[in-house]
């Protein structure tokens, strides 16, 4: 069993733990949380994520880290007010490579966490996913949508896990008065993605970067809608403050096929790359965009950074991680 000891807090404010937050979102959310002013606890075991990620908070107060298995008993002798549960392999290769790490993290992983948030009275923030709408056939997405899921197919490991995550949260709200809510994620991006986590834009920017070509899966009509990780974080956090239960769609409204993204991070890195066309995985959606009606009603919440300025802070993230210089057609254009 895993614990950890002092996390040397000079706040003496509300403490976060966050799972998984040497992620790429993990770490956008311990950061903004230790802007406001809050001590976090960042537990992660470097499945995906990166202690690269977090080291610039290292030196920072209010922050601890401890490396552990989120799915694994845990003990945190400080008292927490919040707990966010973000640890889980997130794109189709990781959860791909890792189905029982993927499983684990959703079921015994969001258990534990609602067990500690029980423990300390804390309000508990389960990062969801809009996978767990499947394949949809309703569009756009509502959180009333029950979803169109392949429960024994390549991505059930984390479809599935996810609905069980869902499905614990709400029990532990309903009968163990465990003040929980739930967040239902659509497509992230941002600085500190992965070149090679498999997902569209990494991949895309990390092959025009590399002279191309850019793969695409089908013929690109397939939808999806990318919303920057600032606007993320700031909605994530203002669910975490609300008194929402969820589930609640935080996602960018604003849907674009594949193709049409290809060629945007083309336009903005190497427009001399090639588009090249491989098969579709099973299971891939064809259709994606949150409806975030209740975010901008309950939360006053809505996206508000463009795709153009998100991809430049990304495009640039990512040739600094492959040391590359960033394209000149992008340094013109900003
Ligand atoms: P990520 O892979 O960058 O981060 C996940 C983090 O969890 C990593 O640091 C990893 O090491 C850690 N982790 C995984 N299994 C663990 C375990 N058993 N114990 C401890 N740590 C573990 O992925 P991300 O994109 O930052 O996703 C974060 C969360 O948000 C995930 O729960 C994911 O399902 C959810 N989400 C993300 C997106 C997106 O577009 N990025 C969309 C929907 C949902």
């Amino acid at each position: 069993m895993a614990s950890c000891g002092d996390s040397g807090s000079t706040t003496g404010g509300r403490r976060a733990l966050v799972t998984g937050g040497a992620g790429f979102l993990g770490s956008h959310v311990c950061e903004r949380l230790l802007d406001l002013g809050l001590d976090v606890l960042c537990l992660d075991n470097f499945l995906t994520g990166s202690p690269a990620n977090i080291e610039h908070l290292l030196a920072h107060d209010g922050f601890a880290m401890i490396r552990t298995d989120v799915s694994a008993p845990v003990v945190v002798p400080e008292r927490l007010d919040y707990v966010l549960h973000l640890a889980s392999p997130a794109s189709p290769l990781d959860y791909a490579r890792f189905p029982v790490e993927t499983l684990e993290a959703g079921s015994l992983g969001t258990l534990n966490m609602l067990r500690l948030a029980e423990a300390n009275g804390a309000r508990f923030l389960l990062a969801s996913t809009s996978e767990a709408y499947g394949d949809p056939q309703q569009h756009p997405q509502r959180e009333d949508y029950w979803g169109h899921v392949n429960p024994v197919g390549p991505r059930s490991t984390y479809d599935e896990a996810k609905r069980f995550a869902e499905a614990a949260t709400m029990a532990y709200r309903r009968h163990h008065g465990v003040d929980a809510t739930i967040m239902r994620i659509f497509n992230t991006y941002g600085p500190r993605m992965r070149p090679d986590d498999g997902r569209a834009i990494p991949s895309f920017i990390a092959r025009a970067l590399a002279g191309g070509p850019l793969v695409i899966t089908g013929d690109g009509s397939q939808t999806r809608s990318m919303c920057y990780v600032d606007d993320l974080v700031d909605g994530a956090l203002r669910l975490l403050f609300s008194t929402l239960s969820g589930p609640v769609n935080i996602g960018n409204p604003e849907e674009m096929t594949i193709l049409e993204l290809a060629e945007r991070i083309r336009a903005a890195t190497n427009p001399t790359v090639e588009l090249s066309f491989v098969e579709r995985p099973p299971d891939d959606p064809s259709i994606r965009r949150p409806d975030i009606t209740l975010a901008r009603e309950q939360l006053g919440w809505e996206p508000v950074v463009p795709l153009e300025v998100g991809l430049q802070a990304t495009i640039t993230s990512l040739a600094d991680r492959l040391g590359v210089p960033v394209p000149a057609t992008y340094e013109a254009a900003s």
